[in-house]
Order: structure tokens, then C-alpha cells, then sequence
């Protein structure tokens, strides 16, 4: 849990021109030292700040580029800031300017949750053969979840390479693992979010009958599961998920069709599978907003994400007709936390040589998480997975991220 102190009451009362009017001079006043990046989930107001906007994973690759820049400030979430922080370089701090600003889904797979998991299915499947347990975590993750695949054989995914790195892990005992030969003693953790796992798996032709939701607030301790569930599955999907994407609901799909003829239906494959198989067209932030671009003018597109990106859409393109596929307040309120007054705060903070609400990765946890990063882009670029460097950090006396090897 993060807490926010209270910015100072000056921030909070002056007027809204005179607010961006000392964000622009601060910036131009601290000039290359400074990054300010912006999620495209983030509102406006803030992101009209922004020197780069992107995707969770897009903007801590491009901090790291940006060597010049010693004070990142990242406007979007904490699991977003702490990948900055994994992936930049020493000299580089980062920065969130309002430490609220968590992600409820990655907040669903706290570490201990998952360790107990990890030795139940392990414990139900202490009769298979050479079982091997590969767990894979969606890049909206605490970096602890992330150290702890890293450390454990696994690998990140995002939403846009989430099936290569599944045929990854799924390829780790035999080079045929398909939906119609699944390998029993070969089984897949997926974290946090059960929507984009399923989604994936299924699209690749695994049937739902494969997969399993773990639930880690069940009170039997085995997620709610029999061994037999277990042994059966091939995929572990934990029961997390987004709160905006999972407001989408199928008859949003259907009322859109109705009210809009020839409507085009595109959703982010954190929605429910039931949302995701009457939409026309499913994928991530930079799918979305590529496919819209490239669209015919005069097209109608209902989109299934987060309502600043829909509407951001909508104004970049007027020669199409965007809409948010549904009209519930479907906005990230947890990003919504930093506004102008709070990145104001944090600029005046930093002028004056202070440095406020810094994110920082412990050296081990970074470690891990970065192998678990780098066995992500080099499955993605179709290139052998490299060996974790060495040396290996030695471990805190009070290690964070417990190693269960494969029994
Ligand atoms: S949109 Fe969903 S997954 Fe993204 S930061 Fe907000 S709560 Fe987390």
C-alpha cells in the first residue's frame, strides 16, 4: 500500500491557467534533465505534458533510451513507474507524482498469494512425471510478481505478444504442445489477469474446458480447486483483472450493432471473453489506435478501452465516427489520481533540488524482473532465450521472492 501525504493547499487552490501556466516554465526551466511521460489512459490535462505517450511497456523502454534525462516523471501507475525504474539506467530516478496511483489488477497478485499457489499446484501435482509449472506474468505487475517469474523459468508478456510468449512456454517440454496434444505434466501459471490469458489461450484453439481460475481469496487454500481440476488444466489462469475493461459487457455489443448499422466493434483483450467474441476485432492500446488510423473515413468504431484513449481517438480522426463501446464511466480512476496540481508539486520539488515520491526497485528484485523482461523480448524477436547474467545479486537476508523449483 502506497500513501499519498496531501500536497500543499496552495497546489490544490490556484486557478487552472495559472496551473499550466508554471508547469510549461518549469519544464522549460529543467529542459533535457527531465522526461515527463504519459500513459495514453492518462487524462488531458496532464498528457498535453507529456514528451512521450505510449503503453505500459513502450514508455519504460523509452526512458531507458533517454540517457540525457536524469529525473524521469512517470504520469501513469506505480507497476508502470517501477518498470522505468527496472529498465533505466542508474543515473536515472523516476518519479510518480501521486503514490495512489496503483492498479487495482496488479494489486490482485500480491507475492505471498502467489508463492502459496505456486506450492499447492505443485503439492497437486506431486504424482505427474517431471511436471513443470511455467509461470508467466502480464507486464501490469507489481515488479516483485515479475523477479518472482524471472526466477522461477518464466517470462512477461504484454498484450501484443502474449500468444508468442504462451508458445513459449508451452513449447518448454516438447516442440508439438498444441491444443490437440497437450502435455498433462506441463501446466501454465498465468498472472494477474485472467481475461487476457484466457482470451489468448483460446484464440490460439485451447478450449475453455483447459483452462482454470485460481481464485487466491478462496479459504480452501488450493484457489478453490480440486487436485483433479488442477492436474486436468493446462492453463491457471489467476482471477484477476482490469476494473475499467472489465465494465464492458456483451450487450454493450449488441446495443452498439443496433443503434450503429455496419458498426465496427474493437475491444482490448483485457474485456471478458464473452465481450471479446462478439467484438469484431480485439487487441492492445497500439493495435487499437493503428487500426483506427488506418480505417476507411466515414467508418464507425466502438471502442471497448479506457475513455481518455477513446476520446483522444476521436479528436485525432474526425473523418471517422469513435465512440466508447459503452457509456459507463469506463476511466482508470486510479491514474486519473495525477493531475496537473500534483506534477506541478513534484516540478517545483525538483527545481528546488528535492526529489519527491521516488519509485525504486530493491537491486535482487531488479535482477530477476529483468531477466523475466529480457526472456520476453528475445521470444519476441524470435531469437534464442539468453541466460541470466552473472554475477546473480546475492539475496536479502529477508528474500523477497522465494524460489520453488520445479519438483
Ligand atoms: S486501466 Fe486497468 S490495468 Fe490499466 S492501470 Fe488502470 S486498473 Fe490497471
Amino acid at each position: 500500500m502506497n500513501w499519498q501525504q496531501p500536497i500543499p493547499r496552495e497546489y490544490t487552490s490556484l486557478p487552472t491557467a495559472t496551473v499550466v501556466e508554471r508547469i510549461a516554465a518549469r519544464k522549460a526551466q529543467l529542459g533535457d534533465q527531465l522526461v515527463i511521460l504519459g500513459h495514453h489512459y492518462q487524462q488531458d490535462e496532464v498528457i498535453c505534458f507529456a514528451d512521450v505517450v505510449g503503453d505500459s511497456f513502450q514508455l519504460p523502454r523509452d526512458a531507458a533510451q533517454q540517457t540525457a534525462a536524469e529525473d524521469v516523471i512517470f504520469c501513469g501507475v506505480h507497476f508502470m513507474a517501477e518498470s522505468a525504474d527496472i529498465l533505466t539506467a542508474d543515473h536515472q530516478q523516476v518519479l510518480l507524482p501521486d503514490l495512489g496511483a496503483g492498479c487495482s489488477m496488479a494489486d490482485m497478485a500480491q507475492l505471498d498469494d502467489v508463492q502459496d499457489a505456486w506450492v499447492a499446484i505443485h503439492n497437486a501435482c506431486r504424482d505427474q512425471d517431471n511436471f513443470k509449472l511455467v509461470p508467466i506474468t502480464y507486464m501490469n505487475s507489481a515488479a516483485n510478481l515479475k523477479a518472482f517469474v524471472g526466477e522461477n523459468g518464466g517470462a512477461v508478456c504484454t498484450s501484443s505478444n502474449c500468444e508468442k510468449i504462451l508458445r513459449w512456454a508451452l513449447g518448454q517440454k516438447t516442440s508439438d504442445a498444441s491444443p490437440a496434444t497437450p502435455d498433462p505434466s506441463l501446466k501454465i501459471i498465468f498472472f494477474p489477469d485472467q481475461h487476457l490469458g484466457r482470451n489468448t489461450a483460446y484464440a490460439m484453439g485451447f478450449p475453455l474446458e483447459s483452462m482454470v481460475v485460481w481464485d487466491y481469496r478462496h479459504a480452501d487454500g488450493n484457489g478453490g480447486l480440486t487436485d483433479e481440476q488442477i492436474r486436468a488444466a493446462t492453463f491457471i489462469l489467476w482471477k484477476g483483472h482490469c476494473s475499467v475493461h472489465q465494465l464492458f459487457r456483451p450487450e454493450h455489443v449488441d446495443q452498439a450493432r443496433a443503434k450503429y448499422p455496419g458498426v465496427k466493434v474493437i475491444v482490448h483483450p483485457e474485456c471478458r471473453w464473452e465481450v471479446v467474441q462478439k467484438a469484431d476485432l480485439s487487441g492492445s492500446t497500439d493495435l487499437i489506435g493503428k487500426t483506427i488510423a488506418a480505417a476507411l473515413a466515414g467508418s464507425t468504431w466502438a471502442v471497448g478501452t479506457e475513455v481518455h484513449m477513446v476520446n483522444r481517438l476521436a479528436k485525432k480522426h474526425p473523418d471517422k465516427h469513435i465512440m466508447i463501446l459503452s457509456e459507463c464511466q469506463c476511466l482508470c480512476t486510479t491514474m486519473y489520481r495525477i493531475d496537473p496540481p500534483h506534477l506541478l508539486w513534484m516540478l517545483d520539488n525538483l527545481a528546488a533540488g528535492k526529489v519527491v515520491n521516488r519509485i525504486e526497485v530493491d537491486s535482487y528484485t531488479k535482477y530477476w524482473a529483468r531477466v523475466s523482461l529480457q526472456r520476453m523480448l528475445d521470444i519476441t524477436a524470435g531469437i534464442a532465450v539468453s541466460e541470466p547474467p552473472t554475477p546473480i545479486p546475492p539475496k536479502p537476508s529477508r528474500n523477497p521472492l522465494r524460489v520453488l523449483a520445479n519438483s
